[in-house]
């Protein structure tokens, strides 16, 4: 796929640059430019696909790609994403490493990702390459704003939008696939203290059969009443139960979770179906049979993690994913009752961090070629 590139004419200056990239914050300002590439369906392929069988093999052509100044996009105030709400998204990081090069972690697992999403959400097939080149050619024009300072990274935002002008209910017939980028510091700010986290017992963000696999905005807004609930009882995220069942656990609103057992085994909710299967989960697993833990991705209840730190079996409770890395749970609440983790000194989750945190940052040995160089 053939890139235009419109540089921006007046990209910002060194000195206003700097100034945020001594405090990115998170999500809160935008590089210089921004990819885009357009996708229009192709109705008789469709139709072909159909008769083949596999209907979500949503059929069509990708063109005009280009990089482009970032700035506000013009569509109609019709277009579907903004009425039905098709729409996905993915989240990756650049690092800047010691020699100057930059890098990203695991980008084909995020295209994959894209593209299991897509089925779900009747959208597109984006290839692997043109995936992959949007981003190196954003990081590529915008590498002065990846920042070098510890824990720090650009973290990149690829996303996929329906953005045809209709109110019927379809799959949109036009669609855009769009990558931004915004410095990011340390996700929750400062030095490493575990979170608090509430048990959402009135709402779930996914359902059986349900968007829960596929990363998408949706879920997101379905997560936000639950998260001011969280909020508003002191506690920095929620933790989603599957009530239908037995209460085990299914994960953050935007990270997974797993427990370190007394006897060195990981254990990390099995995939539901329901369970966003982070890039950031699978690393951890590997890692840790890398370290030698024996891991279980299995069903563990809220019981079980009660009884288990009340007996000392469980000695350690993380939550994972790109933006936050690796956090420590230190308490749930769950209704009136607090389980506290136990009061250790996380060794077992930090060393699993400072793992993956010195391989992405390139101080670390690449035993699984997970690095991806780009600039
Ligand atoms: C993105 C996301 C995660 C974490 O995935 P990573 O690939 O590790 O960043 C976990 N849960 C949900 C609901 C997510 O959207």
């Amino acid at each position: 796929m053939d890139f235009e590139i419109q540089a921006h004419p007046s990209p910002l200056g060194d000195e206003a640059r700097h100034e945020i990239l001594s405090n990115p914050g998170f999500g809160d300002h935008f590089t210089d430019h921004m990819v885009t590439i357009d996708w229009t369906a192709d109705l008789d392929a469709q139709a072909a696909a159909v008769a083949s069988g596999d209907f979500l093999n949503i059929q069509g052509h990708w063109h005009n790609a280009r990089l482009e100044p970032f700035g506000p996009i013009s569509m109609s105030p019709a277009s579907a994403v903004l009425h039905y709400g098709q729409e996905i998204f993915e989240g990756l990081k650049a690092y800047r490493h010691a020699d100057g090069s930059i890098w990203t972690f695991r980008p084909e697992a995020n295209a994959a990702r894209l593209n299991r999403s897509a089925r779900r959400l009747a959208l597109p097939q984006l290839p692997e390459e043109a995936f992959l080149e949007a981003i190196r050619l954003l990081v590529a024009h915008d590498h002065q704003w990846v920042p070098d300072g510890d824990g720090e990274s650009l973290y990149l935002r690829p996303f996929m939008i329906a953005t045809e002008e209709f109110l019927g209910v379809r799959p949109s017939r036009t669609v855009s696939f769009r990558v931004i980028a915004s410095p990011a510091g340390n996700y929750f700010g400062g030095e490493l203290k575990p979170v608090s986290i509430w048990v959402s017992r009135d709402y779930a963000r996914a359902g059986v059969g349900g968007t829960g696999v596929a990363k998408c905005g949706g879920n997101y807004a379905a997560s936000l009443a639950p998260q001011l609930e969280a909020a508003a009882r002191g506690h920095a995220q929620v933790l989603f139960l599957d009530p239908l069942h037995d209460n085990s656990i299914e994960e953050l609103g935007g990270m997974n979770v797993f427990f370190v057992f007394a006897d060195g085994r990981l254990v990390t909710p099995e995939l539901t179906g329901t369970i966003l299967e982070g890039v950031t989960r699978s690393s951890v697993l590997q890692i840790a049979r890398d370290h030698g833990h024996t891991v279980e991705e299995r069903r563990i209840t809220l019981d079980e993690w009660k009884t288990g730190v009340a007996s000392g079996e469980i000695t350690e409770v993380f939550a994972c994913g790109t933006a936050a890395v690796i956090t420590p749970i230190g308490a749930v609440q769950d209704g009136e009752e607090i389980i506290e983790s136990p009061a250790g000194d996380h060794a077992a989750t930090l060393k699993i961090r400072k793992e993956l945190l010195d391989l992405q940052t390139g101080r670390g040995e690449d035993r699984h070629q997970w690095m991806h160089r780009l600039v």
